[in-house]
């Protein structure tokens, strides 16, 4: 059962179009797991055209925007909620569109952090965000870093669990530069995330800082 899901505002931006590829692939990701907010981007799409071209014109919040989307919704002004448009894939652990993205690199290739921990970047054609496939040992933990920017982690395989929550497949996790946090995967099998950032992680420990640039992350 997915518990954290997409905030509205970057499913908005993803129906419009205008959602950056690296956030888009994590969106999508969970969009082929998540029923639910599969459901609600059904809405986006019906209603989101017509409401951005009048309405996002004149004022650039877009979470105010579904707020007004939703009260007209509410309210009985739109008509009912549209059906989910296409199924998830839910038999693997990377589902499309992350599979082909996975497939155009030739496949699956860890690479070790360090830790029993490895990763594999995800190359995308958007220049602001990176990529990357997590894969954290069962038990252990992530180094404790905090964010410059946003970072949004989405579970595909395993669980992990920091001070905000359990996170478990399908589940979201944003993060920014008010959280500094430590996740570390559950005893039971190790916990693979994609994972999402727009600036470089920032770390407690000094050594972990002098490994970035070598990790490239
Ligand atoms: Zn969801």
């Amino acid at each position: 059962m997915i518990e954290h899901h997409l905030d509205d505002e970057m499913l908005l931006r993803y129906s419009a179009g205008t959602l950056p590829e690296g956030w888009g692939v994590a969106v999508a990701t969970h969009l082929a797991l998540c029923p639910s907010c599969r459901a609600k981007l059904g809405v986006f799409e019906s209603v989101g055209g017509y409401f951005l071209d009048r309405e996002t014109a004149a004022n650039d919040d877009q979470s105010d925007a579904w707020s007004k989307v939703h009260a007209r919704i509410e309210a009985g002004e739109i008509d009912k909620v549209v059906a989910i448009r296409r199924e998830g894939s839910t038999d693997t652990t990377y589902p499309e569109p992350l599979r082909s993205y996975i497939a155009n690199t030739g496949g699956l290739k860890w690479r070790r952090m360090g830790g029993g921990a490895a990763q594999m970047i995800i190359p995308t054609s958007d220049p602001t965000t990176t990529v990357r496939l997590l894969k954290i040992p069962a038990g252990q933990p992530v180094p404790e870093h905090s964010h410059a920017g946003t970072e949004l982690t989405l579970v595909l395989e395993g669980s992990f669990s920091d001070a905000v929550s359990t996170f478990g497949r399908g589940d979201i996790e944003m993060a920014d530069s008010d959280l500094m946090h430590q996740p570390r995967a559950s005893e039971d099998r190790d916990c693979i995330c994609l994972a999402v950032t727009d600036a470089p992680l920032r770390f407690k420990s000094r050594f972990m800082r002098w490994l970035q640039p070598i990790l490239g992350i």
